[in-house]
């Protein structure tokens, strides 16, 4: 592997932010290679970000029935990066009727992810 195949990110564990430069070793595919990081969770944070790179999604969702007309949503906990666009065309088609009690499971195992779609508040 060459060192156009590594690539850069942002620890965000901590202030201090570490860039970090992350790549797998050619001698040993499948092992990766941190560099510019200051602590051993750094490292764990960049190779899982590697590997399988994850968000937890934020969105709103119409809802009726309440003082205002959209309810703030997120996943129950980090979403895969590659089913952000999906689940935000499964977010828009959902509207509902309150009262919502905050913790509501809005959509239930998300694309077959086992993730929740939970509401961010009480509305
Ligand atoms: S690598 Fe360690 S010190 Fe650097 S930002 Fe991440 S957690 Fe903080």
């Amino acid at each position: 592997m060459t060192d156009s195949e590594s690539r850069e990110m942002i620890c965000i564990l901590c202030p201090l932010g570490c860039k970090m430069q992350v790549s797998e070793k050619p001698e040993q595919p499948g092992e990766l290679k941190v560099r510019g990081i200051q602590c051993k969770k750094g490292k764990e944070y960049a190779c899982e970000e590697y590997k399988n790179p994850t968000r937890i999604l934020t969105s709103t969702v119409v809802i009726h029935n309440a003082p205002l007309p959209r309810l703030p949503v997120k996943t129950s906990r980090a979403l895969p990066k590659g089913l952000i666009y999906p689940a935000m065309e499964e977010i828009n088609r959902v509207e509902i009727t309150g009262p919502v009690k905050i913790g509501t499971v809005i959509i239930k195992d998300l694309l077959g992810s086992g993730i929740d779609i939970v509401a961010s508040r009480s509305l």
